[in-house]
């Protein structure tokens, strides 16, 4: 009876202790868009107080966090951040993909059944200049397509819908996955020139969102430049400023000061430049001012995806001048928005996280200058490749056998389809032989044989499963040779592609801080995985449905 009547009262303390703890009023999580893990290291040294010098010196930093994924691509990551599952259980498996029922090819977060709230908003499909305007083919967006719950979702079961969940980005993939199904995401329409949303989220905007987008906030930028915010003899690579692997985009040029102009390209020209990221700041702040955000005793969340990370990288590639500047620009706008959840939340009751969607490779020219061996490789044109050619002829095949390359899978045509298994089974053996044998093809990996587990355990092997999801991944993955890249980017010929199961891809920071959070370096290799069932570890909530991850133990220390 004693005995029993001890054990009721250890559990009531546990629990009391437990429901006492201590929750954030806020978890704010940083992501930013191709933020390869030595980047900010590189120019550490001349960041300013407040922004990645407080995250990197206050806060807990794990120096070896990898994508377990091998299509690091921009949804992909993301998605995994929010979710701490795998591509193969969130389903987000790149950023474009050939859908097996409908044959069509879809654009990740699009949703025909829930269109943007504003009118001319929608995607460009005549914007020559920006490919993600034209990957999707009608403007709906939702996260439907999201086939696990993210760390999001989970705070807003946990906390019976009354914590507040909002996703910030220029991109809407950037925005969309980190909301998770349960919040609310606005991203940036570079079409309208404003941010926005879809009805899958709400049926109107709220007024202040009206009345952002009317503030004439853009103004500023028009008929002026992309101007170097020091003086050019204090930046590291101001030799750098005009090689011939940038890209010279729409007269955007490749050397400061790049002209934002005011024509039909001027909402891209800024998104490619600090301009998207100093946007994304305001809006972000306005949206914690007007919704209350961190003001109670629930805990909120708030994702900010900063973008032009990566339009800086694609464009002018990382080791650029251009991307010096954006890092110091980015460093200012973080500590700025630290300040302003400092002054109205407090870090003190504010988890910040940071980690980014992928690395980057750098560009081949620049690589080669340092007599590191890289190029570029052309996969479009492997469907009319003479030894395809042959195989066609050798299966007897009328039309085509590769239907089309979309990274990163090979996709076969209908005719393939349509045969036996036998027949089929023929086809891909000798599709896969020649493709391995293409010079800067690494390995060639027939989806069938990641079903039947008939592969050998190689860690690129592993991440090209981590890839797999049997309704949306193509007939054969290719994985490239490290440091050879594709430079079209859907139509578009840029700098430098990531994408790849490489180190310089899957490597993003991983930072902890806020809090009460203890400042330190953890070496050790973790996952970003990791990172949404930390979140939830700490919160007390479910883990979200798909996560295979482990806790990281040092940001629960304290
Ligand atoms: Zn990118």
């Amino acid at each position: 009876m004693l005995k029993q009547l001890f054990t009721c009262a250890l559990v009531a303390s546990i629990f009391t202790s437990f429901a006492a703890e201590k929750k954030p009023k806020l978890v704010l999580q940083i992501t930013v868009d191709q933020l390869r893990a030595d980047l900010p290291l590189r120019y550490m040294h001349n960041f300013k107080d407040g922004g990645f010098r407080y995250l990197y010196e206050e806060g807990t930093v794990y120096t070896d966090a990898h994508h377990p994924h091998a299509n690091t691509e921009t949804i992909v990551g993301h998605t995994t951040l929010a979710t701490g599952a795998t591509p193969s259980v969130h389903g987000m498996i790149g950023n474009v993909w050939v859908d097996r029922a409908t044959g069509k090819t879809t654009y990740n977060i699009e949703d025909p059944n829930y269109h943007l709230l504003s009118k001319n908003a929608d995607v460009d499909q005549k914007n020559e200049i920006d490919p993600t305007q034209k990957a999707a083919s009608t403007d709906g967006r939702s996260p439907m397509g999201i086939l696990s719950t993210t760390f999001s979702d989970e705070l807003a079961i946990f906390t019976n819908g009354q914590s507040k969940v909002f996703g910030v980005s220029v991109k809407d993939r950037g925005a969309v996955s980190m909301a998770g199904h349960a919040g609310k995401a606005y991203w940036f329409s570079k079409k309208a020139g404003s941010f926005v949303t879809s009805n899958y989220y709400q049926e109107k905007y709220p007024a202040w969102i009206e009345a952002w987008n009317k503030s004439g906030i853009l103004d500023k930028y028009k008929g002026q430049s992309w101007t170097l915010s020091k003086d050019k003899s204090e930046y590291e690579l101001a030799h750098m400023d005009d090689v011939p692997w940038e890209t010279d985009l729409a007269g955007f040029g490749k050397k400061f000061p790049h002209p934002w102009k005011d024509g039909k390209y001027f909402t891209t020209l800024l998104t490619i430049s600090p301009a998207g990221d100093e946007l994304t700041l305001n809006f972000a702040k306005e949206l914690m001012k007007q919704e209350k955000v961190g003001q109670d005793n629930v805990t909120d969340y708030l994702s900010v995806s900063f973008s032009s990370t990566d339009y800086v990288g694609h464009i002018f590639g990382p080791s650029s001048l251009e991307m010096e500047d954006n890092l110091y620009q980015l460093d200012g706008f973080i500590a700025n928005l630290l300040e302003y959840v400092d002054d109205t939340v407090g870090l003190e009751n504010t988890l910040v996280v940071l980690s980014s969607d992928h690395g980057a490779p750098e560009v081949p020219g620049y690589l080669n200058s340092l007599k590191i061996p890289a190029k570029f490789i052309h996969p479009c044109e492997w469907p009319n490749d003479s030894a395809i050619k042959s195989l066609e002829k050798e299966f007897d095949i009328k039309t085509k056998l590769i239907e089309k390359y979309q990274h990163p899978y090979v996709y076969f045509s209908k005719e393939v389809y349509s045969r036996s298994d036998k027949e089929r089974l023929a086809i891909e053996k000798a599709a896969v032989d020649y493709l391995t044998k293409i010079n800067g093809v690494n390995l060639a990996i027939s989806s069938r044989a990641l079903e039947n587990n008939a592969l050998p355990n190689t860690a690129i092997h592993k991440a090209v499963l981590n890839n797999f999801h049997p309704e949306r991944s193509g007939d054969i993955y290719i994985v490239f040779d490290s440091n050879c890249f594709i430079n079209d980017f859907d139509g578009l010929e840029v700098a430098c592609t990531h994408g790849s199961p490489w180190a310089y891809d899957t490597h993003v920071p991983l930072i902890f801080a806020g809090f009460g959070i203890d400042d330190q370096k953890v070496p050790r290799r973790v996952s970003t995985c990791d990172l949404a069932l930390t979140l939830s570890n700490i919160i007390g909530c479910r883990p979200p449905s798909g996560s295979v991850a482990n806790v990281l133990e040092e940001v629960l220390e304290d």
